[in-house]
């Protein structure tokens, strides 16, 4: 696979924005890190990309720590086990895989006084996979107005990672059925702005169907050992 610069995603997303009537600019590029070595993410960070995604919490935080003087912004997209809350709620800016409340009041109450508000998604299972994180639905709008009450928490809106599929007209559904999720959610009153879908495989049917934030690695690091 070719490994794109940040200045050609940029560019593909801003035409994909085009291509599909989104409002311009409305696509973040989230560069998952995981197994990457901080050297890479400089790369990177050269080349003026800011949010950072991770998954797996103590090479996070290693890499965290030594690029503290860079300035970049972490989201936590790893499975969370709740021994593991504070340190999650102190070295990260975002959180995508909320699917319990008892994790989200612990984050709450672990998030340092110092810092804003730890910004949130709540991760949706679409695919039904039963190995996999993620609330269903039918569960989403309790989940949400209870972590949406939680002071330090900030929910922004929801997270997916679907089953792998290979054509454009099957990995629409789920990323639609996401986007239906959001607007009900919004219409029950809930002040939220983000959905956080798409990776390396599938970005451009996530992008039609609404993503405001894409989660790639391969795509631009080259594929993980
Ligand atoms: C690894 C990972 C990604 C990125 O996947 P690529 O195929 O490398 O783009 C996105 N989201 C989550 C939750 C991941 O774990």
């Amino acid at each position: 696979m070719e490994i794109k610069s940040i200045k050609q995603f940029l560019d593909e997303i801003r035409n994909l924005e085009t291509q599909y009537g989104r409002p311009e600019k409305s696509v973040t590029l989230l560069a998952v890190s995981k197994t990457r070595s901080t050297a890479e993410i400089e790369k990177l960070a050269d080349q003026g990309q800011i949010c950072f995604g991770e998954n797996y919490l103590q090479e996070a935080i290693d890499k965290i720590q030594s690029l503290r003087h860079r300035n970049l912004e972490w989201h936590y997209i790893g499975r969370i086990q709740s021994n593991k809350t504070r340190q999650i709620a102190t070295h990260f800016d975002w959180v995508h895989t909320i699917d319990r409340l008892k994790i989200a009041q612990r984050l709450s109450s672990q998030r340092p006084d110092d810092l804003d508000a730890l910004k949130i998604c709540l991760q949706v299972n679409t695919s039904g996979e039963a190995t996999k994180g993620g609330v269903s639905f039918e569960s989403l709008s309790e989940l949400a107005f209870a972590v949406a009450e939680l002071p330090r928490l900030e929910l922004r809106g929801l997270m997916t990672l679907p089953a792998p599929a290979y054509e454009m007209e099957q990995q629409r559904r789920p990323f639609h059925e996401m986007r239906k999720a959001l607007d009900s959610l919004r219409q029950q009153g809930l002040d939220l702005d983000t959905l956080s879908m798409g990776t390396t495989n599938d970005y451009e049917a996530a992008i039609a169907e609404g993503a405001t934030i894409i989660r790639v690695g391969t795509a631009l690091f080259g594929p993980r050992k």
